[in-house]
């Protein structure tokens, strides 16, 4: 692809400031403009919308999404030594590109970016990935903040994130997503697209917001499929016994056999096995 900007080449800016990656920040660097253009295309229509990104490194994506015509981009970034980089971005797209230095874990998003339509755009370090969307997915307020998450993450999660049920990658992970988003997996990056390689391949996924998720209560539907999932292999009359001593009755009145196992369990029975057990008790 021909260059999007006329900011330096990112090799040349990683090399200029020295960005040598570091594991601990979990730092695989997409350098190719047609990935990291094709991200941001993904992410639907960005102009007038505040985009988030969260780990903008040295600026790829961030500079695909502001070339790609994003209104205004947040980017949190923990990593102090990416900050001057980015500050040279900021100021090729004046008034377009904010940056905040901290951690993403600990930063409120929505006081960040100040209430508007927000689309959530990132490849996400691994190691705080997917706490990140968990975050966002179990926000208690919903419809969110957010209108759509299109994310980077290790393949095999990204396939826990999208899977059906009775699937190997089925789990709590997959319920509670499938509970208030509708999410898919748009296309696989290979390894030698990042520098340095990761070990495995990555994946996209672009989620939105489900409009009305079945009505339940966010902790209930956690501490069922903790339980279920927590022992996958048994059936759920034993899976879910510490919840309730009554748990085969409460089972069936669900309208579920209490011999199946958890991953047989479609996101519609999670939630009325939720809605059937008494709720987690409060502090
Ligand atoms: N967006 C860049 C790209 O696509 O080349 C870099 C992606 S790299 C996989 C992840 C980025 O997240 C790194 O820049 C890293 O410093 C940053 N990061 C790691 N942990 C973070 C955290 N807790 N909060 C904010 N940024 C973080």
């Amino acid at each position: 692809m021909a260059q999007i900007d006329d900011l330096p080449p990112l090799r040349d800016v990683i090399a200029a400031h020295d960005l040598n990656a570091k594991k601990s920040l979990g730092q695989n660097f997409l350098l190719d403009l047609n990935l990291t253009s094709r991200i941001a295309r993904s992410a639907g229509d960005i102009t007038d919308v505040t985009v988030l990104e969260i780990g903008p490194g040295p600026g790829g994506l961030t500079r695909a999404l502001l070339a790609a015509g994003a209104g205004k981009v947040v980017a949190i970034e923990k990593d102090t030594r990416c900050l001057p980089a980015l500050a040279d971005i900021a100021q090729r797209y004046p008034g377009r590109l904010e940056v905040i230095e901290g951690d993403a874990l600990e930063l409120d998003p929505v006081s960040l970016t100040g209430g508007g339509p927000v689309r959530i755009v990132a490849n996400l370090p691994y190691n705080v990935g997917t706490q990140l969307l968990l975050n966002w997915i179990t926000t208690p307020h919903w419809p969110p903040f957010w209108s759509s998450l299109t994310l980077m993450f290790q393949k095999e999660v990204a396939e826990r994130i999208t899977a059906e049920p009775a699937s190997k990658a089925y789990g709590r992970l997959g319920v509670l997503t499938g509970w208030r988003c509708h999410s898919g997996i748009l296309f696989d990056i290979s390894p030698k697209a990042f520098t340095p390689p990761p070990k495995v391949t990555s994946a996209v996924v672009h989620l939105t917001p489900r409009a009305d998720p079945l009505p339940c209560d966010l902790k209930s539907l956690e501490r069922i499929t903790a339980a279920a999932f927590g022992q996958r292999r048994k059936m759920l009359r034993a899976s879910l016994k510490p919840l309730s001593r009554e748990a085969e009755n409460l089972i069936e009145s669900a309208g579920i056999k209490p011999t199946a196992r958890a991953e047989e369990i479609d996101i519609e029975g999670f939630v009325r096995l939720a809605n059937v057990f008494p709720p987690p008790a409060t502090d």
